[in-house]
């Protein structure tokens, strides 16, 4: 059976052996006789699936203990909405970083909860570099400050960690978490959706500094409250629990492979790669600020695009899929998250290449 390189943005690529063994114990796990999916999620079998996946989530991102691990649904959109719900009290500012489409979603959200204070923006620049961090005009007392590590529709990523004294920092990293080891302690708070690097659509994942677990005023409705869930260990409700167990799955991949140190090694050849052929050739072109370009999500757009069609379908035959660019933007996108290997960017790099020696 021949597997395609995935170049999707979200659900993404998972790596193969993960997928192999997710396949090995579909329908008896561990001597169970049952599959993990019909599995009680209070029994012994899936509390230590889910305990191993919490536990390695944290070696891996070197989560300190005074953090909590929380596995939710809803994905990052309902994040946007728990955020200000959660950490706002009445009266209070939360600070936003405006780096595009994502930013944007999270702002809007926010404004139904808050007042939002848009501290830095790269809309002058059609949202194609990372404010630095002497641009951002902070609010004095802010509940928070939020940013999106990774534009997954633009392309830009912050590869720095912004400074914002005693105030929380929130991240966005739906896109870029664990692709790289991060100081989870400059945070309040980071949240992602699973489904782009860590495993299927449907689990949300929630890392939260625990003096700020319970302080939404006027304290929100049982589902939405942090509190409710880091309570009852993220099992308030079903808990997504397939979900939990593939980005297990994941965890114990990548710490097998050197962990996130070596993740980040493997996505900064791997990004490299393709973006020194983009700079080589004038056929191709990236519009972000090359230090803010993103390992995980490389937009491009090709000279003619009249021709787009025509490259699409020649890498679909090619067995290389999903590199439509967001409708957004248009042009192409290659996602190449922690699961696509070197030799997928290599064999898009060669059918670049061909493309433009044939039709440049
Ligand atoms: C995909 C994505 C989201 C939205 O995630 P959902 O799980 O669809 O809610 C939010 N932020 C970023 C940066 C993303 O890449």
């Amino acid at each position: 059976m021949a597997r395609v390189y995935n170049f999707s943005a979200g659900p993404a690529a998972l790596p193969e052996d993960v997928l192999r063994q997710a396949a090995d114990e579909m329908l008896d796990w561990h001597g169970s006789g049952q599959s993990v999916m019909e599995m009680s999620h209070r029994g012994k079998d899936f509390m230590s699936i889910a305990a191993a996946a919490e536990a390695d989530l944290r070696e891996l991102l070197a989560v300190p203990e005074n953090y909590k691990v929380l596995f939710l649904q809803g994905g990052a959109s309902l994040q946007f909405e728990m955020i200000p719900m959660n950490l706002i009290g009445p009266g209070a500012t939360a600070d936003y970083v405006n780096t595009g489409e994502w930013a944007k979603k999270a702002i809007k959200a926010a404004t139904h909860f808050s007042q939002v204070n848009v501290a830095a923006s790269s809309q002058d620049a059609a949202f194609t570099y990372a404010p630095a961090q002497a641009d951002w005009t902070l609010t004095d007392g802010a509940a928070y400050v939020h940013y999106t590590s990774n534009e997954t529709i633009g392309g830009v990523e912050f590869h720095w960690t912004p400074e914002v004294g005693d105030v929380p920092l929130v991240s966005d990293m739906s896109s870029n978490i664990m692709s790289k080891p991060i100081d989870v302690s400059k945070y309040g708070l980071v949240y992602a959706g699973a489904q782009k690097n860590i495993g299927p659509a449907g689990l949300t994942i929630v890392i939260i500094r625990d003096d700020l677990v319970g302080k939404g005023e006027p304290a929100p409705s049982p589902m939405l409250d942090y509190a409710t869930h880091v309570k009852a260990g993220s099992m308030y409700n079903t808990p997504p629990t397939y979900g939990i167990y593939v980005a297990g799955l994941v965890f114990a991949h990548l710490k097998a492979n050197g962990g996130l140190a070596a993740a980040e090694q493997r996505n900064i050849a791997k990004a490299a790669l393709l973006y020194d052929y983009l700079d080589s050739t004038d056929f191709y072109r990236n519009p972000v600020a090359k230090d803010d370009r993103s390992r995980m999500n490389v937009p491009f757009t090709l000279a003619d695009p009249a021709l787009d069609a025509e490259f699409l379908a020649g890498a679909t035959k090619n067995g290389m899929v999903q590199l439509k660019g967001h409708r957004s933007v248009g042009g192409m996108r290659a996602s190449i998250y922690n699961a696509m290997p070197i030799e997928g960017v290599q064999a898009l790099v060669d059918y670049m290449a061909d493309f433009v020696a044939t039709k440049g």
